[in-house]
């Protein structure tokens, strides 16, 4: 999870805003090789990810989360998200819907995927981060974790900098300057200097539409 010490992410765990834990499937194996993985069942190349670890590793996280047995832990519906490019594309409003959730387990495969059964058994939700295949799904997950983490109330300084931002209204984000006011001879828009919060707020509001349209005019679509 070296991906997600960064400083904001460090700080929400430092506050316990957010804890994330890694545990490792291959602990979990019965094999006495610590293999995980095995041939698929038809043929065909690769290697796939046995069920058993996968199950026992699964069953002893909702144990640890719920505080309860193995037994009566399956009571405590946490949802699991299998890390895959055959889910629905992971997104910014259904980043904010998974903020709200208590606990979250991201199973993440390797080598050709997961033995079918345990995905079945345990009823995961498939999320894609896009269509391409990575090697493993940890580069999803930390994406998906960062992602979500962002949106915990209190992880950003300002709560309000989530609600402004690209997609959360369907467009995207309009431009943003800082200091100093010119900067290599080009000025700063005259409105954001202004301190007339309507005029700011409407420039705003029509360059967030314009980067929209400019850069991605299907988000236009999906909205009106
Ligand atoms: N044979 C599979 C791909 C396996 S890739 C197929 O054709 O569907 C190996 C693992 O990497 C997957 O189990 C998944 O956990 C992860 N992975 C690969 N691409 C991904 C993507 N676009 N989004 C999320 N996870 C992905």
């Amino acid at each position: 999870m070296g991906g997600l010490n960064n400083s904001i992410i460090k700080r929400a765990m430092e506050k316990e805003l957010i804890s994330i834990e890694a545990v490792n499937i291959r602990d979990y194996t019965l094999d006495k090789h610590k293999k995980v993985d095995d041939y698929p069942f038809g043929g065909g190349a690769g290697m796939l990810m046995q069920a058993q670890p996968v199950y026992d590793c699964y069953k002893a996280v909702i144990a640890k989360i719920s505080g309860k047995a193995e037994s009566d832990a399956f009571t405590d519906k946490t949802r699991v998200l299998y890390m895959s490019p055959q889910g629905k594309t992971f997104h910014q409003a259904m980043a904010k819907e998974l903020s709200e959730e208590e606990n979250l387990i991201f199973l993440c495969g390797h080598y050709e995927g997961i033995d079918q059964r345990v995905l079945d058994k345990i009823g995961v939700e498939e999320v894609s981060v896009g269509d391409y295949v990575l090697t493993g799904g940890e580069l999803p997950a930390m994406v998906m974790i960062d992602t979500i983490a962002r949106l915990v109330p209190g992880v950003l300084n300002n709560d309000a900098s989530s609600v402004d931002e690209s997609f959360s209204e369907g467009m995207l984000e309009y431009p943003q300057y800082t200091r100093p006011e010119v900067w290599e001879g080009e000025r700063v828009p005259e409105v954001l200097l202004s301190g007339h919060h309507a005029n700011i707020e409407k420039w705003r509001k029509e360059m967030a539409y314009k980067n929209t349209k400019d850069k991605r005019p299907d988000l236009l679509k999906t909205i009106m």
